[in-house]
């Protein structure tokens, strides 16, 4: 089975591959902000999101988080297993930051201790509006155990990222998440952990090491990138 483009997101493109369970995702050097309203080309993004996210994956399926990580194939390419996503965006928030604040009366910057796991409804043409557990269920999105499940998972998630990135200097403020079932059924975390989906600050300065620097024009995007990469690849 040759290669034929599946789909293609806003930041990645999906690809057949020669086996039917699996699939290749290409991460590209294409960013957008504010549901795609501003579009632009950072040549060298891709290769530190695929790798990021590879490595991401890699450190999860240890600690027992199943994922669709595959292999790396190349600086962009990663051999993932095929998913049915779920139209779910998992967000779990460390401390105030983003759209918590601006819809809600949090402090920017305050600790949420435990951390707030919200669950948006993947739908850029409604703009990703939050959901309910009722609201989950009753769109028959996912069971009440899978729920449970994906609740239980995105915690243990931000445990072992959290604790990676306090060692290297980094507060994981947020992060989004997605996640599929596999051809078996089982849930497994889908899309990429990357600088895209994560929101990171400076441990100490409090800079923003993320797509911020891009949606609100804080500095450099791929130089900023290319810190938090080489920081969590190490002597990779
Ligand atoms: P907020 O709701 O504050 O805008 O985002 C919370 C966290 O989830 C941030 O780390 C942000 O990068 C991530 N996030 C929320 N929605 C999306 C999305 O549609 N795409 C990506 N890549 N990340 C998102």
């Amino acid at each position: 089975m040759s290669e034929e483009l599946l789909y293609a997101g806003k930041a990645k493109s999906i690809y057949s591959s020669d086996k039917a369970d699996e699939l290749i995702v290409v991460f590209r050097d294409d960013i957008t902000a504010f549901d795609g309203g501003r579009k632009d080309v950072i040549p060298g993004k891709g290769e530190y999101n695929a790798k990021v996210s590879a490595r991401l994956y890699a450190l999860l399926e240890e600690h027992g988080v199943p994922t669709h990580l595959l292999a790396l194939e190349g600086p962009v390419r990663m051999r993932v297993r095929r998913l049915t996503m779920l139209p779910l965006e998992v967000i779990v928030r460390n401390i105030a930051a983003g759209s918590l604040v601006r819809n809600y009366p949090f402090v920017e910057g305050s600790p949420l201790d435990p951390p707030l796991i919200v669950i948006d409804f993947k739908d850029d043409s409604r703009h990703d509006p939050m959901l309910n557990d009722e609201i989950i269920l009753a769109l028959g999105l996912v069971t009440q155990q899978e729920l449970e499940e994906l609740k239980q998972l995105a915690r243990r998630v931000n445990e072992v990222l959290r604790d990676l990135l306090a060692g290297l200097g980094i507060q994981l403020v947020d992060f989004k998440i997605e996640f599929g079932r596999d051809v078996d059924g089982r849930i497994r975390l889908g899309d990429e952990i990357s600088m895209d989906s994560m929101r990171l600050w400076d441990s100490r300065t409090g800079a923003s090491l993320d797509k911020d620097v891009y949606r609100f024009e804080k500095g450099d995007v791929l130089s900023t990138y290319g810190q938090v990469a080489a920081r969590i690849l190490g002597g990779e």
